[in-house]
């Protein structure tokens, strides 16, 4: 799996100002990235969210809280079984700093 994740990472650029890490390798038709491996082509967002973030409910798709097809960075995937999210007014809330004093 370490393999994996150095080839991925070596195709990715960035991140631009937008915190965005860019896909530079082959697309799919749908202008995704692709990512070759086994012999299968995967959409390059669902590889960085397996490689980073854990696996992919059965069913789940990966959409982009950026809205930038290209962008493969973990903290802008966001997993759902919903095809468009709808506007994001909070996605600087998901970070929670609780701090209590004891
Ligand atoms: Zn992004």
């Amino acid at each position: 799996m370490r393999d994996i994740r150095e080839r991925f990472w070596a195709k990715v650029s960035g991140p631009d100002e937008r915190g965005c890490r860019n896909w530079t390798a082959s697309l799919l038709t749908n202008g995704g990235g692709a990512f070759f491996v086994d012999g299968k082509t995967l959409p390059a967002g669902r590889v960085a969210y397996e490689l980073e973030v854990g696996p992919i409910p059965a069913g789940m798709r990966v959409t982009r809280r950026c809205r930038n097809k290209l962008c493969v960075n973990p903290r802008h995937l966001v997993v759902t079984d919903h095809g468009w999210l709808g506007p994001i007014h909070h996605a600087h809330s998901t970070k929670r700093e609780e701090r209590r004093l004891t």
